[in-house]
């Protein structure tokens, strides 16, 4: 069996690494799209549903407001005629001060509900805005979404067919590279695990490196570790 050289493999697999990660963030990226309006569509969501409900509860309020007036006109009435027939001063006199009161809180309930009338109708304007938003973004998700779908499907099978790359570039290793190859990757999780011997250093972390484990890595016999950052040296063309 020959001995395969295993840096132009290394090499190839870092730089399908790094096509990897391009594929990863543009696929994340897509999906960022989508979660934007996601989480534009359910913030509004929820401030419509706070703005139906306080429309709800000025409704109640109105409500309340109307049978309140109702009581105190039916007052009224029962203090007016009892005044048609009352007697005395004194009698007449107490009963226009209980009128009087009637009316002053009539005019009060009816200032109070006039109020109310142009909160509830702020709200109104705000649901038909939240709605309208709503719509918008209902739309923008429906457009966008077949475009995500699509690219992603599209990147989906670029890395698939980069895997099978690096697979078919890995079964061509000795088995002592693969090994070092799966440990080191594994550390580095998707991040360069490569790194240059540049002249007697670590091209990624400048550590020197001896005349003899020099020699010994361009034999490219056996898989060689940077001590400083634990990459996979690789001796520079
Ligand atoms: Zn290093």
């Amino acid at each position: 069996m020959t001995q395969t050289n295993p840096y132009p493999i290394l090499r190839e697999l870092s730089s399908l690494d790094r096509k990897r990660r391009e594929l990863d963030g543009a696929f994340a990226s897509e999906q960022k799209r989508l979660d934007f309006l996601h989480k534009q569509k359910s913030s509004a969501e929820n401030e419509l549903q706070e703005a139906e409900n306080e429309i709800k509860r000025y409704h109640v309020l109105f409500s309340e407001l109307d049978q309140k007036m109702n009581e105190q006109k039916r007052t009224l009435q029962i203090i007016e005629q009892r005044s048609h027939s009352a007697k005395s001063a004194h009698e007449i006199s107490k009963l226009e001060q209980e009128m009087a009161h009637l009316q002053k809180s009539q005019a009060e309930l009816e200032l109070k509900g006039m109020q109310s009338l142009e909160d509830s109708e702020n709200c109104e304007a705000i649901v038909a805005e939240k709605k309208n938003f709503l719509l918008g973004v209902e739309k923008s998700i429906a457009d966008i979404n077949a475009d995500v779908k699509i690219a992603q499907s599209e990147l989906q099978g670029q890395i698939l067919g980069l895997e099978n790359q690096q697979q078919s570039l890995i079964i061509e290793l000795s088995p002592a590279f693969q090994k070092t190859l799966a440990l080191t990757k594994s550390k580095f999780k998707g991040q360069p695990f490569l790194a240059f011997a540049v002249g007697e250093r670590c091209d990624a972390c400048r550590f020197f490196i001896d005349r003899m484990s020099m020699a010994e890595l361009h034999t490219g016999k056996t898989p060689f570790n940077c001590p400083g950052c634990a990459r996979i040296l690789v001796p520079q063309d």
